[in-house]
């Protein structure tokens, strides 16, 4: 039988990013949303009514609505303007989709943009795709939010009661879908469209940032996902995002599907909406990878990579394989752990970290001079 390992002997999966022990999964508060997942299942015993599914297809798209021109493109970008009694229905709106106020939302948002594929970034995949996903909201660290983040709507008392009671939007959500659906309303058009809807939500964070195409050398892993923005009605086009994130609208091109930047035009002819901000025509042409701009974010990402495997080929006997990772040897003892990756990178820390540093910082200069050419032709 395999001996018993304790935490620290167990072997470590590389990744290019370490976490923290703050950043590991909190079984007890994670209860509430495996269990949201759990009453799903019971749509076997409830059945799935007619009722159900448009009632399922209203909140799901609905929702999103409010989470994507909302909490995302209003709250956490001001990509656009609203007075203050629509304000308010994009936040109670928001919160109806059961994730959390929009003061916590925009503000953690704000500093993925901040931080991108950094250390201090909240969610990126360069820490592992299920971080990414879901594991950085189902841990201690990102419970709380900084007011510095987000001062220009922590002023607003009605968003600040909304975010202190942020179980109300989504608890009255689901007595109305009881009242009109009966259980399997409350079930399959709820709870389901719910569990849905946060994994939809999630795969911006993740999947646009692993899955699709690079349009422009951000300095980030953010990627362009048909698949993303068929889910999240036009949040894929997530690259385009990342290089000019002050815009209302994703899709930079017609072909670029963008449902939320359509509703949100729409409601501009209403007057309800004002000032959608857009990206200048120069800015698009420019930055481009097919252009030959020097693409920083996988720069960088593949840089941190190949630092995770060449320092756990240095624990352990290993081998660097064609694509720069670190392959253990089968052999007893081979495996390295948390404990000596730990004292390595305590040894070598402030070696390696000036020596990525210096290389970052002469990738960056390459990028700026090869920006500043590609300008220059366009000028010229
Ligand atoms: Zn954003
Ligand atoms: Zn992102």
């Amino acid at each position: 039988m395999a001996p018993q390992l304790d935490e620290t002997e167990k072997p470590l999966k590389q990744h290019a990013l370490t976490r923290a022990p703050d950043e590991r999964l909190n079984k007890a508060s994670s209860i509430p949303f495996l269990l949201a997942h759990l009453i799903c299942l019971l749509a076997f015993l409830t059945g799935v009514t007619t009722t159900a599914v448009v009632l399922f297809l209203a909140l799901y798209w609905g929702r999103m609505f409010f989470i994507t021109a909302g909490y995302h493109r209003y709250f956490s970008h001001r990509s656009y303007k609203l007075g203050r009694a629509m304000q308010f229905v994009m936040a109670f709106g928001g919160a109806s989709a059961a994730q959390k106020g929009p003061l916590w939302w925009a503000s953690h948002h704000r500093n993925h943009h901040r931080y991108s594929d950094t250390d201090r970034d909240l969610h990126s995949p360069l820490k592992g795709f299920w971080w990414s996903h879901v594991g950085w909201i189902l841990c201690d660290k990102n419970n709380g939010w900084n007011q510095d983040d987000i001062k220009d709507f922590v002023k607003f008392p009605e968003l600040r009661w909304i975010e202190r009671h942020d179980w109300v939007a989504p608890w009255t959500v689901a007595l109305l879908s009881l009242y009109v659906g009966g259980w399997s309303g409350l079930v399959f058009g709820f709870f389901f469209s719910t569990v849905v809807l946060w994994h939809a939500t999630f795969a911006v964070n993740s999947l646009a940032h692993v899955m699709g195409r690079r349009r422009y050398a951000t300095s980030d892993t953010s990627r362009n996902s048909v698949l993303v923005a068929l889910l999240t009605l036009g949040e894929g086009w997530h690259n385009n995002h990342h290089y000019f994130q002050a815009s209302s609208r994703q899709g930079f091109f017609w072909w670029e599907f963008d449902v939320t930047y359509y509703v949100l035009k729409g409601l501009s002819w209403l007057g309800l909406v004002k000032d959608l901000k857009r990206p200048p025509a120069r800015l698009l042409a420019a930055g481009r990878v097919r252009d030959g701009a020097f693409d920083m974010g996988m720069f960088k990402a593949h840089w941190s990579r190949a630092t995770a495997a060449v320092t756990a080929a240095r624990t352990g006997p290993a081998v660097i394989n064609d694509v720069g990772q670190a392959e253990q040897l089968d052999r007893p003892g081979s495996e390295i752990t948390q404990r000596e990756l730990t004292t390595m990178i305590r040894a070598n820390e402030a070696s390696l970290a000036a020596h990525v540093q210096s290389t970052l910082d002469r990738a960056e200069e390459l990028a700026r001079l090869s920006r500043r050419e590609r300008s220059m032709s366009v000028v010229d």
